[in-house]
């Protein structure tokens, strides 16, 4: 399986998303795709991280957080829009 991969490689790899795979979970978060890791491919859990107050008109952001490699990230979701 590719998660048995994955797990093996998690020991050598910093516990952090690259730029790349922090776009592509940007990305299926604005089209409310259901997020998996794109390290160990579990889903991942993700809440929305509220702006502080003088920022307001900043574009929205969420933490995403995997259960299986406690990675995380916060990604922009500059597309805007959606509530
Ligand atoms: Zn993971």
């Amino acid at each position: 399986m590719a998660q048995a991969e994955a797990a093996q490689h998690l020991a050598d790899v910093p516990r952090n998303y690259s730029p790349e795979q922090r776009q592509r979970l940007a990305e299926a978060v604005r089209r409310g795709e259901f997020v998996r890791c794109p390290v160990c491919a579990a889903a991942m859990a993700w809440r929305p991280v509220a702006p502080p107050r003088a920022l307001a008109y900043v574009r929205r952001r969420v933490w995403l957080i995997c259960p299986e490699c406690k990675r995380s990230a916060a990604v922009d979701l500059s597309a805007g829009g959606r509530s």
